[in-house]
């Protein structure tokens, strides 16, 4: 993923904010933006100069594509969908990305981040509904279950995240079993379970003019 978007860090320093990308390191002084608020390649050792209107849009979109790990590509195909639909198009569109098989594997608190819970899927760590499955873009619904393979649910890695799945807060149209490490999905989250951390208008605006 690192070969199309940059080190990871790099991408919260050229928004100029904490995206969380790195799980628990994020939470500690080690983070990025805390240690240097200067974008990448700006030598100079002034804080972040205003922005026209265009790289405010540009950064919002920037954000949302990093946080959800995704390709340019992949980004304008869920905006495209977003377009054609019904509903409120921001709405739509953190619709489509809230709905992604891993995302839904962070929401449960199996994975720090999008591109942990996407390497765990497309090594096929998860069965959903009891079938393997390697495809993280993979869009739920209501009904759907993701539970752990069997042969991962005594690996190190699961032990460790049983201590701590108590703590992870869990979005209420998401139901997780912490017993059996099953995740139910009860429904798609409804528009006010929607609340983006990005101004989704600015990102409708960015795509609109192009
Ligand atoms: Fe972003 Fe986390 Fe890196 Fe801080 S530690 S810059 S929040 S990815």
């Amino acid at each position: 993923m690192g070969r199309y978007i940059g080190p990871v860090c790099r991408r919260c320093r050229a928004v100029g904010e904490k995206l969380f990308l790195k799980g628990e390191r994020c939470y500690t002084p080690k983070c990025a933006v805390d240690r240097r608020r200067v974008a990448p390649g700006d030598k100079s050792t002034r804080r972040f100069r205003r922005v026209s209107d265009y790289g405010l849009q540009l950064r919002e979109k920037q954000k949302a594509r990093f946080t959800y790990g995704l390709m340019e590509s992949q980004f304008s195909k869920y905006i495209k969908a977003a377009f054609k639909s019904d509903s409120s198009t921001g709405e739509h569109l953190i619709l489509q990305l809230e709905t992604r098989l891993d995302n839904v594997i962070c929401r449960l608190g199996f994975a720090d981040s999008h591109s942990q819970a996407r390497q765990l899927v497309n090594h096929g760590h998860f069965l959903l509904n009891g079938r393997k499955t390697n495809i993280p873009s993979y869009q739920v619904k209501a009904g759907d279950i993701v539970r752990w393979k069997e042969s991962r649910v005594n690996s190190e890695y699961v032990q460790t995240l049983v201590k701590d799945l108590p703590k992870k807060p869990v979005p209420e149209w998401l139901q997780l079993d912490t017993k059996t490490l099953q995740g139910t999905v009860i429904r798609h989250p409804a528009d006010e379970e929607l609340e983006s951390p990005f101004d989704t208008r600015l990102i409708v605006e960015f795509y609109s003019k192009r």
